[in-house]
Formats: C-alpha cells, structure tokens, sequence
C-alpha cells in the first residue's frame, strides 16, 4: 500500500475499467476511490456533482474566551451543554482557551448573558460564526466512486451527529470494501452499501438533526422541564443509559451487511 501525505487531488475521472485521479504528486490510477475529502469535495465538483443545501435560520455563534470559565462556573465540567430556556449554549474546554457554542436566529442580537456569565466581563480571544445548513447527495455511489461523510452529506452540527454518520459511513464501507477486493463480495455490495447508508442519512441522520435546530427556535422552553426529568430518570438506569448512549452514537442505526 502506498501512503502520499500531503497530496492534493485536484481531478478525478471515470474510465470505466479504472478511476484515475491526478494529484499534486502525479497520477493514480485505481479500482475504486473513496471520496471523503468534505463538504467542498473536490471529487464531488470534478465529477459534476453538486451537493444542494438548505441554509437553517439559525446560524452558530463561537465565541473564544481565555477567561477560566471553570473557576468562574465551579464544577463545569470540560465538555458542557446547557439547555437553558432563554439560550441554551455548549462550553468546551480546549488546551489554551475556552469555547461558548451558541446556536442564534439570524439577525438577532448576541445575548449579553449566557450560562450565568456576563460576556462583556470575559476575556474574549476571537468570535467566529458558521451557518448550519443540511444536504445529502443523491447518491454516494457513482461508477467507481464512493462518497463518505461532509463529502456526501451535511447536517447541522447539534449533537455530532453529522461527523458520527461519516464514521459509520467509513468503518460499513472499509468492510464491504474490503470484501469486494478480496473476491469474498460482488460489487453490487458497494451499490448496498450507498443505499444502506443514504437511508440512514435521510430516515434518521436529517430527522434528528433537523429536530435539534427546530428546537432552538420554538416552543423549547415549554419542553425543557420534561425533558430533563426524561435524562434524569435515563442516567438513574444503566441499562436505559446504554440504550441511551449507543442510540447518540448511531449504534442503532448501524444495519452492516
Ligand atoms: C466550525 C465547525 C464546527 C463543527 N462542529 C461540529 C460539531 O459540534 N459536531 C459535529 O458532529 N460536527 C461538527 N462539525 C462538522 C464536522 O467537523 C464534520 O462533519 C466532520 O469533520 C467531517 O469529516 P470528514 O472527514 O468527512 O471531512 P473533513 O473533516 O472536512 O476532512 C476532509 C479531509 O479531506 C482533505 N481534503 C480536502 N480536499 C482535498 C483534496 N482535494 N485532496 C486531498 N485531500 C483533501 C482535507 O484536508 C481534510 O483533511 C463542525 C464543522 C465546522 C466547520
């Protein structure tokens, strides 16, 4: 197996018994080829594919702060999520600074207060904002192409659950992949696969986000109550926890050949 760090793939083209693609270091020529070089997929582009996108009302706004929001919030833990009526946030700690994750509607103010804290009181480092937008390809399979993860579809980010569906994407394909090349599967595996994992994509992956950035901008006030006593009685239960955890990453959703 041949390893080029650092190459870039600026086109690739189908020929039929082949895939070729050329690199910054040259041309390769494969069997299959794995795109899963994300959401601005240069083999996506090259092979005249596009990968069309709703953009959410909602937009998420990072804000990085060397203020030592731990000392500040006692007992925060590094990785917090609060769900909060008037703005719900997620705080992450990161080796030199502090991150504050907030999911806003367009065109409305920045909060001056979120979890407690007064921003203007923090020593922000950097703001930065990302639009959330959703978009699946219609097909991860295309002749000797294979599309994986931010390169066949975008969601919004609450959740990970984009990134974790790009894992499944991967680990499912490695396998069939793997199979088809040894002799032991046909190649119709891999049109099974792309289908498996568009279904996961549409049926289940878009639901849930779609769900989350809803959530934000109606009626979760009136839920929150609900659905904290629904987590509470969750984490009192292992087995419910289990349940609960392998269904946020997706195990559930998981139908390999
Ligand atoms: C600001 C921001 C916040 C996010 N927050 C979250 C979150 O909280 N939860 C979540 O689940 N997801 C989040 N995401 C999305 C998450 O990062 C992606 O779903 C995930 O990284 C996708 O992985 P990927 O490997 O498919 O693509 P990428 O991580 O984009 O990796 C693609 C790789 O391909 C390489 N590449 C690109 N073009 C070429 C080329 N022509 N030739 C060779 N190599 C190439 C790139 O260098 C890169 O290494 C966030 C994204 C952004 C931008």
């Amino acid at each position: 197996m041949v390893v080029r760090f650092g190459a870039r793939v600026e086109s690739v083209t189908d020929t039929g018994p082949a895939i070729e693609a050329r690199t910054s270091s040259g041309r390769e020529r494969a069997q299959y080829l794995v795109a899963a070089d994300g959401a601005r997929s240069t083999v996506r582009t090259s092979l005249g594919l596009s990968l069309r996108r709703s953009v959410y009302p909602t937009h998420a706004l990072r804000i990085f702060t060397r203020s030592p929001l731990d000392e500040l919030l006692p007992g925060l833990a590094p990785v917090t999520y609060i769900r909060d009526p008037v703005q719900s946030c997620s705080l992450l700690r990161l080796p030199d600074h502090w991150r504050i994750v907030l999911r806003l509607v367009r065109g409305e103010p920045v909060p001056q207060r979120v979890a407690g804290l007064q921003l203007s009181d923090l020593n922000v480092i950097g703001v930065h904002r990302y639009n959330l937008a959703v978009g699946v390809l219609g097909a991860f399979h295309h002749g000797r192409v294979l599309f994986a993860g931010d390169a066949a579809h975008v969601t919004s980010t609450a959740g990970g659950l984009n990134m974790n569906a790009g894992l499944h994407d991967v680990v499912d394909l490695g396998r069939t992949l793997a199979g088809v090349l040894a002799g032991s599967a046909s190649s119709a595996a891999l049109a099974r696969w792309a289908r498996r994992r568009h279904a996961v994509l549409i049926d289940h992956v878009v639901p849930a986000s779609e769900a989350r950035v809803v959530g934000v901008q109606d009626g979760e006030a009136a839920r929150l109550p609900a659905a904290v006593a629904a987590l509470r009685a969750i984490a009192a239960d292992d087995e419910a926890t289990r349940a609960y955890l392998a269904k946020a990453s997706m195990l559930d959703t998981n139908p390999c050949e």
